[in-house]
């Protein structure tokens, strides 16, 4: 076999949320598109502001020499410095553009963060459930995943049991606020708390663990939430997100990484990073994206069409007898399965041509994930069979 050994065992159990994509498109084929109600992938449905289009279509028209060029590995100094600008507002700390590096999403984010602070065998603490890609990610740069179990009744972190799996070998706790697949925002006693836990942790060990908080839904926030920021809490953080979500941009890959402005060896640590970008093959995040969110900095889609989907699946799901806390923010709803066996819940959703992704593609089994960034047909379409199998269910 001339694909790596490695690859084999990934794509044999590569995620469940692609396996359910795939799944939908083969139902759609047999069935047709508006009889297949697919929430198995986290693909904004909201249409970009039009000030996307607008800004584009200008920027195509641009002649300016270079506008396709290479340019810094870290970013262009003019997207760079309109990041940091409105960062100083939105993380309420005073950050220079050098604190920032452009990236290719949230996830090119991640690997040039674990690519420049992972060496072979360090761990990468990660409380469960947790967005599935983070194993490939920590494993590309030579990382061990330790994953904890959050809390059951309200998915807040478990520090003590944190605290307790922080060894000398963790160099990175990584948070993901507003959560996929939980929907919930840690709150800001928790970070704060987490935040002396580390400073503790970092001088038992004797050397910086660092908090790295992954947020491409900070923006997707209902209820008057805030998603409170790292920065204050801890020197040693480190900020990725993107526009993927916010701006529903996700096929354009293009995010940052921010660096705290208190961080030890900062300098040293941008340097790392935006060597990342480039000797991981990023070499730059695309150029015309960089020149469009330059101008589109605290832009977002139009959240309360993701909360009105929200308010009536929690209305109508509650109503048929599933269990679930209401999600404070991103697009996606974890309920309890109705039986233990979260992959046969799924299963049985599966039959209504109701595609879900099972808890356990989260580490996080016992639960099911809903992506309602979906049309309010599908929603409405699939209610009757959400009613049905939990009836079914409970007959088992
Ligand atoms: N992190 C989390 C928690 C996500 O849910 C996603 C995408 O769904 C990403 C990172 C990757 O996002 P991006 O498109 O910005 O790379």
């Amino acid at each position: 076999m001339a694909v790596a050994e490695k690859m084999n065992r990934f794509i044999e159990n590569s995620s469940w949320i692609r396996k359910m994509f795939e799944e939908g498109a083969r139902l759609k084929q047999i069935y047709g598109e508006d009889k297949v109600f697919d929430f198995s992938i986290g693909n904004p449905n909201v249409p970009p502001p039009d000030v996307v289009d607008e800004i584009l279509l200008e920027l195509a028209q641009s002649k300016d020499p270079g506008r396709h060029g290479y340019m810094p590995n870290a970013g262009l100094p003019s997207t760079r410095s309109a990041m940091s600008a409105y960062f100083c507002g939105e993380f309420c700390i005073s950050l220079a553009r050098e604190q920032v590096v452009v990236t290719c999403g949230a996830a090119g984010g991640l690997n040039i963060i674990f690519k420049a602070l992972l060496d072979p065998g360090d761990e990468v603490v990660c409380p469960a459930p947790y967005f599935v890609e983070y194993n490939f990610y920590v494993d590309n740069h030579g990382g061990v995943l330790k994953s904890v179990p959050v809390l059951e009744a309200d998915f807040n972190l478990d520090l003590e049991r944190m605290a307790q799996e922080i060894g000398p070998r963790t160099k990175v706790v990584l948070i993901n606020s507003p959560n996929n697949p939980t929907g919930q925002i840690y709150p800001e006693e928790t970070i704060a708390k987490l935040g002396e836990i580390l400073t503790a942790k970092s001088s038992q060990f004797g050397h910086t663990i660092y908090l790295v908080s992954d947020e491409p839904y900070r923006k997707i926030v209902y209820d008057d939430c805030n998603v409170p920021c790292v920065f204050v809490h801890y020197p040693n953080s480190l900020i990725t997100g993107s526009y993927s979500k916010d701006l529903s941009l996700p096929g354009e890959r293009i995010g940052f990484v921010a660096v705290s402005p208190s961080a030890e060896n900062g300098g040293r640590l941008v340097e790392a990073l935006t060597l990342a970008n480039r000797i991981l093959g990023f070499v730059n995040a695309p150029a015309m994206m960089q020149r469009l969110v330059e101008r589109l900095q605290g832009i977002c889609v139009d959240v309360s069409i993701y909360r009105t989907k929200r308010d009536r699946l929690v209305e109508a799901l509650s109503g048929f007898g599933y269990e679930l806390a209401v999600p404070r923010g991103a697009f996606y709803l974890f309920p309890k399965s109705p039986i233990p066996d979260d992959l046969a819940f799924v299963r049985l959703l599966q039959e209504e041509n109701i595609l879900c992704v099972p808890g356990s593609g989260f580490a996080g089994p016992g639960h099911f994930r809903i992506a309602y960034c979906v049309s309010d047909a599908t929603i409405e379409g699939a209610l009757p069979g959400f009613e049905r199998t939990i009836q079914r269910a409970r007959n088992l």
